[in-house]
């Protein structure tokens, strides 16, 4: 147990529409709870203290925040800020001796990756990304029938991700890293890797004609793309920000699995080709952080560490390279972190 206390302390940088989740969630978890926040916008610091009952010495902003490092109260500290800001944060959350979690995509580049892999290894502090489908049934049921093989060798898969309307700093590369694929199409790229087991052996990618050229100016508006696995196994994916698409499909030698939706915070369905899935429904953030906190106390790895991230980013690279040269995209094997 962490300073011999029986939940650990949070504290979320960012409070913008995800944070809001993660607070909610928060009120559920059985090992953490929401000790602070980290705020420029002082109307939210004064939102966020009554709501949520915060004592003043555990509110920071952006300029104080490596004072943090003194405070008993935080144990761990959850970046949710935009995707460019990931790095300097950790980077920064590291150095003052927290333990951190990382939204997803966990930076922008693999070089930022690096330097946050290696800047959490040196503070000797544990650290995950925000990945909240590996803590949720159907996700994982989707994993066991492909690895325990129930309907045979994998042959394809399906994924598509995509949500219309994204605003602000979503449409500016410099902040977001890219467009719907940095966004919400990781997801099936986690997918892909989470349900094959494996790293891609390549992967070729189409960027979708741009109906609205000036929104979409610095991202790409959608996209699709194809990831080679070994035996053969091909997963074909989607991903835009001008329709919405949420589903997960197995095909097998003999038979299917399927999610629709499958990356919703809630009510996500599943069914084989023996019928439906009837699995529990969860707090899916709340498991996330519980476990966290569980790793910390126990003194055992995150399911979802920083080098899952760093991999999911080298693939995105990959798929952007491909569709902006043209090119089928050969990717450098590196040792499967399952
Ligand atoms: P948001 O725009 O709602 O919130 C972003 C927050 O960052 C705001 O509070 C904003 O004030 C703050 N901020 C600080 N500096 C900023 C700057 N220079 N420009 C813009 N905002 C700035 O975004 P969000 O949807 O909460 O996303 C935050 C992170 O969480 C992203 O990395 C996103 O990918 C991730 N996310 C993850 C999930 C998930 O299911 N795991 C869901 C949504 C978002």
């Amino acid at each position: 147990m962490e300073n011999g206390k029986d939940k650990l302390g949070i504290a979320l940088v960012g409070l913008g529409s995800y944070s809001e989740e993660l607070a909610s969630a928060l009120q559920e978890t059985k090992h953490c709870r929401l000790a602070g926040i980290v705020t420029a916008t002082e109307a939210k610091k004064e939102k966020w203290k009554e709501k949520y009952e915060l004592p003043d010495k555990n509110i920071y902003d952006y300029n104080n925040f490596d004072s943090i490092k003194d405070n008993k109260a935080i144990d761990i500290i959850y970046v949710v800020l935009p995707n460019s800001m990931h790095a300097e944060y950790v980077i920064r959350a590291a150095a003052a001796g927290k333990h951190v979690i990382c939204e997803k995509p966990m930076a922008v580049t693999v070089e930022e990756c690096d330097r946050m892999i290696e800047a959490c290894k040196n503070a000797g502090v544990l650290w995950s990304v925000g990945y909240r489908l590996h803590f949720e049934p159907y996700n994982l049921e989707m994993i066991k029938l492909a690895r325990q093989k129930t309907y045979g060798e994998l042959k394809t898969i399906e994924a598509a991700h995509s949500l219309g309307n994204p605003k602000g700093w979503r449409l500016e590369k410099e902040l977001a890293g890219g467009g719907p694929l940095m966004d919400v199409g990781i997801y099936c790229v986690q997918a892909a890797r989470n349900i094959t087991g494996m790293e891609p052996l390549a992967v070729e990618a189409f960027e979708g004609r741009k109906k609205d050229k000036e929104k979409f100016r610095t991202v790409e508006e959608s996209l699709t793309w194809r990831m080679e696995f070994p035996n053969g196994i091909i997963a074909d994916c989607s991903s835009s920000y001008s329709k919405s698409e949420n589903y997960l499909r197995v095909e097998a030698g003999s038979g299917w699995f399927e999610l629709s939706p499958a990356y919703s915070y809630s009510g996500i369905k599943g069914e084989t080709s023996d019928g439906k899935m009837d699995l529990p429904q969860v707090n899916q953030q709340a498991n996330q952080m519980d476990d966290f906190a569980l790793a910390i106390m126990n003194q055992r790895p995150s399911p979802v560490p920083g080098e899952m991230g760093r991999q999911d980013l080298k693939i995105m690279q990959a798929i952007y390279r491909s569709m902006e040269s043209g090119q089928r995209i050969e990717i450098e094997r590196e040792l499967a972190l399952h």
